[in-house]
């Protein structure tokens, strides 16, 4: 990658997390996560993000280091003196990726009210991560004239928040699902009538993920697959999804243009950055990627396919 396709920015909004998790390969409690940790870090790699959130007294000068660490700019972060930060509590099935929420807790989410600096608000990539649609929508009200949004949602919102929504998705270039969402928004079991009826909602391309069997990218008569980089051990799930979108948003904001050949390349970033989140517990896997290491799997990635 050149310097040039370093220079991006990218706004990302969603939430910031404590998460307690248990999965088949263990459990941890209070670790950092939420899908704005998950994605920033993933986009990290590819260029500057800045990232929109809300978090409590709780969230530490630990956390903030591990952003900045890696150049995440983290002044878009609201901290709510006297909040907790949001926590989610979930518990993987034994396939590793069908999983129960026993425990939501929004705290400082529940008032939160974006607000962005002018700097935000000249974003030229935004990535909408995971948070209620109508956080999302506000959030893309005020960046001027965006030439690239991705949007991310969960089942969640589908069964709640369903004209919000469809409201969003309106606006965005790239809705990023997995199998089981695409099915739920569209009643589609078959992919590509899935897809054919997201498109229909308003983005211009839909990427539709399916864990360990890759992830499809359909719009604007492409088609293209990436193979999920196969890994010998998965220890927790919790955030790939988030990572595949922030490696491909990060990716694209440095590219500049939207060729097909960009598109597959960032569906390749978020393909690489997804294994390492399955890695390890909470951002472990993913904020330990180096430069040499992501070249290996793109280059396992392209070789999968030869
Ligand atoms: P993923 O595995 O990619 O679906 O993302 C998991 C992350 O989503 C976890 O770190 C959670 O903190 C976060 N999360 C779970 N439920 C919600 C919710 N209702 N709103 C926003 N983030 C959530």
């Amino acid at each position: 990658m050149t310097d040039s396709e370093r220079q991006t920015d990218l706004l990302v909004v969603g939430s910031v997390a404590f998460d307690s998790i248990e999965t088949p390969a263990g459990s941890v409690d209070n670790a950092l996560g939420g899908s704005a940790i998950f994605a920033s870090i993933a986009a990290s790699y590819f260029g500057r993000p800045r990232v929109v959130a809300v978090v409590g007294d709780d969230f530490g000068a630990d956390s903030y280091a591990l952003l900045e660490g890696r150049g995440i700019d983290t002044r878009g972060i609201q901290k709510v003196a006297g909040g907790k930060t949001f926590h989610w509590k979930g518990r993987y099935h034994d396939n590793m990726k069908d999983r129960d929420t026993l425990d939501t807790c929004l705290h400082v989410f529940a008032d939160f009210d974006p607000v962005l600096s002018p700097l935000l608000r000249r974003s030229s990539h935004v990535f909408l991560g995971n948070i209620g649609p109508r956080l999302q929508a506000q959030v893309l009200d005020q960046v001027e004239d965006p030439r690239f949004v991705g949007m991310d949602t969960m089942n969640l919102w589908i069964s709640n928040a369903l004209p919000d929504l469809k409201d969003v998705l309106r606006r965005v270039d790239v809705l990023f699902v997995n199998d089981d969402e695409s099915h739920q928004l569209t009643g589609e079991r078959q992919v590509l009538n899935a897809a054919r009826e997201i498109l229909e909602l308003g983005p211009e391309y839909v990427v539709i993920k399916r864990g360990e069997h890759g992830a499809l990218l359909f719009g604007n008569g492409l088609c293209r697959f990436v193979p999920a980089v196969p890994l010998s051990r998965v220890v927790d799930p919790t955030g790939a999804g988030d990572a595949f979108a922030g490696g491909f948003m990060g990716f694209i904001a440095g590219a500049g243009e939207i060729t097909p050949s960009a598109l597959t390349r960032a569906m390749r970033a978020g393909s690489v950055m997804a294994s390492f989140a399955c890695e390890a517990f909470s951002v472990g896997g993913l904020a330990a990627g180096d430069p040499a290491e992501i070249e290996r799997r793109v280059a396992f990635l392209e070789s999968m396919s030869a």
